[in-house]
């Protein structure tokens, strides 16, 4: 029994894509296992943390801790300006829901690129920092009142869908949020792929407190589907690294790896360098409202 299981802040739950409670365990991973489900496929943590016990590590800044993502912003705005030029084949800039801000670096990306962002975050300190930057930007779960009678034209889940409880609920709460025309735009890793699966559990991306649900091409369609959405694009996508960065990920798949490369590449060089990286193990999905 870990720790978390003793204070009794995990619960069982039920497969988020099917409903389904009868599933195969694949391996264990900080103390959790992670399952997946006989009747889609769906990989999951189960049992896992409650919501609040997960609240408090995110408002602890154990979780997406904003001066990780403030280290990366250079590397971010890169990445995060080819997704919005993908978005922006599907829409002209418009209003924009951007769930899961952090400290803002897409809104701001999106906002210089003629977009009008609203930011959301649960974690307080990253919902100051958009504000900083002069961001309007809601600390809150998602769905959040804060947001009723609101539209945009595209709501955009970076890092997003993965994180929740109740995936399916927030894909439906999103598309009540959904301008007539509006896109909703998601990345989530993708289990199903070749990085995934050769790397078990070491999947840099298997992060059962933080990673509840990881979805793979088919379950995601599936679940869209079922809450009320078409995909209209559905792709591998990568995103610009730093090399020193990228040379403490690898960490993750193995000390060797990781030592010789560092010996190779002094770390202040690594740092001025950023590369594209697609190592195929995120997607990126465009969908709409089914009529
Ligand atoms: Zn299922």
């Amino acid at each position: 029994m870990t720790l978390a299981a003793e204070q009794g802040a995990v619960e069982e739950v039920a497969c988020a894509v099917c409903g389904g409670t009868d599933a195969t365990r694949l391996f264990e991973k900080d103390g959790f296992p992670i399952v997946r489900c006989r009747g889609c496929g769906l990989v999951y943590v189960n049992p896992r943390l409650t919501p609040q016990a997960l609240a408090g590590l995110y408002e602890g800044q154990e979780i997406s801790p904003a001066a990780y993502y403030v280290r990366t912003a250079r590397q971010d705005e890169l990445s995060f300006a080819q997704r919005l030029a993908l978005i922006e084949r599907y829409h002209d800039p418009g209003t924009l829901l951007d769930l899961g801000c952090g400290p803002g670096t897409f809104s701001a990306v999106a906002r210089s690129r003629g977009w009008h962002p609203v930011g959301l975050d649960v974690n307080s300190q990253s919902v100051a920092h958009c504000r900083d930057l002069g961001l309007e930007a809601i600390c809150d779960v998602f769905p959040s009142p804060a947001l009723s009678g609101r539209r945009f034209d595209v709501v955009v889940m970076n890092d997003f869908l993965e994180h929740l409880p109740d995936p399916g609920a927030a894909l439906e709460a999103a598309g009540t949020l959904l301008a007539p025309g509006g896109v909703l735009f998601v990345t989530t890793p993708d289990v199903g792929s070749l990085m995934a699966r050769l790397t078990g559990v070491r999947w840099l991306h298997l992060k059962p407190n933080e990673h509840l649900n990881y979805f793979d091409r088919r379950t995601i369609d599936r679940l869209l589907t079922r809450t009320g959405y078409r995909v209209k694009y559905l792709r591998a996508i990568g995103r610009v690294r730093n090399l020193a960065v990228a040379l403490e990920k690898m960490r993750a798949y193995g000390e060797l790896a990781s030592t010789v490369a560092r010996l190779l590449i002094p770390v202040r060089l690594a740092e001025r360098i950023n590369l594209p990286l697609n190592p195929g193990d995120e997607m990126v999905v465009i969908a709409a409202k089914a009529d």
